[in-house]
């Protein structure tokens, strides 16, 4: 099994489907609505756990009915949850609309998210034990940095999604190992659009970086070596929710098995495409059985 740790966010998804988002001032009424579990520290957790990772999440949920549930939707997958402190207020939200159009609005209530400003007795153990730690940017930036550098202290995988894209604060990116962006993620990081430019450019503070373009695929970059696309299997996408997140669980795997990068990327981009042919975020995400199976 491989080890890895998730210092992230938990979000409750309140999702409303309605046939055009309302204009401000407007009422529409809406034709469905799902609360379904998601953040994106969650969502990577959840799909590290299911490809056979073993996996720890420290983080926050609130004392409401959605903590409950947050925490049961992880423990259910098969994530530790010990490190996810239930604290006082209301557990994170995310407030989506989507039309019928499929195109969406989010509004996100950091909630207990919002709570974790650095780490608590017991996490840099977790982090020390862990083969990878999996960072993104839906918490306080200082607990980021935080978790960043207790990894990098205890020589362990620092692996960062930098979404929300935002500026990063000083010293994150010196302790990151692989940095994981979507393009437009690499685009606000660097100011530059094409891909292959913006890897080096993010490769004078990392030394690896996956750059994952949707459809198209991934790019990887590494200092000293010639980079490499992965072009993605050609699937019928239904719902791209969480694709990024399942693709970063799934390279936290297989690299923590030892695979070599061309294979890793080859397997994560498996798992990445069998979600997207599936409605959901951690219900679309595939088993390793699965994976094994398509990437074979
Ligand atoms: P999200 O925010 O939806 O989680 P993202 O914007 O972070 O996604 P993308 O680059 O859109 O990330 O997708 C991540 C990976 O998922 C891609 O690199 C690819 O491997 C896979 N993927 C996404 N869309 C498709 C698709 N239509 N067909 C096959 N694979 C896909």
């Amino acid at each position: 099994m491989t080890a890895i740790a998730v210092l992230g966010s938990t979000n409750m998804d309140l999702v409303a489907y309605v046939p055009k988002a309302p204009r401000l001032g407007e009422t529409v009424t809406g034709r469905a609505f799902r609360t379904v579990p998601g953040g994106k520290g969650a969502n990577q957790a959840v799909a590290a756990a299911r490809l056979g990772g073993e996996v720890v999440m420290i983080g926050a949920v609130g004392a409401d009915g959605f903590g409950v549930r947050l925490r049961s939707a992880l423990a259910a997958a098969g994530v530790e949850t010990a490190a996810l402190r239930t604290v006082e207020g209301p557990s994170g939200t995310a407030h989506i609309t989507v039309d019928d159009e499929g195109g969406n609005s989010i509004i996100v209530v950091p909630g207990a998210n919002a709570r974790v400003t650095g780490l608590e007795p017991g996490d840099d153990r977790r982090i020390a034990a862990a083969g990878a730690l999996l960072l993104q940017l839906e918490l306080p930036l200082e607990a980021v940095l935080a978790g960043a550098r207790a990894a990098r202290a205890h020589r362990v995988r620092t692996i960062l999604t930098p979404a929300p894209a935002q500026p990063l604060p000083a010293g994150l990116l010196a302790a990151t190992d692989l940095l994981v962006p979507n393009e437009h993620e690499a685009a606000a990081l660097t100011g530059l659009t094409e891909p292959h430019r913006a890897a080096s450019a993010l490769l004078r503070d990392v030394p690896e970086v996956v750059i994952t373009l949707g459809a198209a695929g991934v790019l990887y970059a590494a200092r000293g070596r010639d980079p490499l696309s992965v072009p993605a299997p050609r699937v019928r996408a239904v719902d791209t929710t969480a694709a990024g997140d399942t693709f970063v669980g799934a390279l936290a795997v297989a690299l923590g098995q030892g695979r070599p990068v061309p294979d890793a990327l080859r397997w994560a981009s498996a798992a990445a495409a069998l979600s997207v042919q599936r409605p959901g975020a951690q219900d679309s995400m595939p088993t390793r059985a699965e994976t094994d199976a398509f990437a074979a």
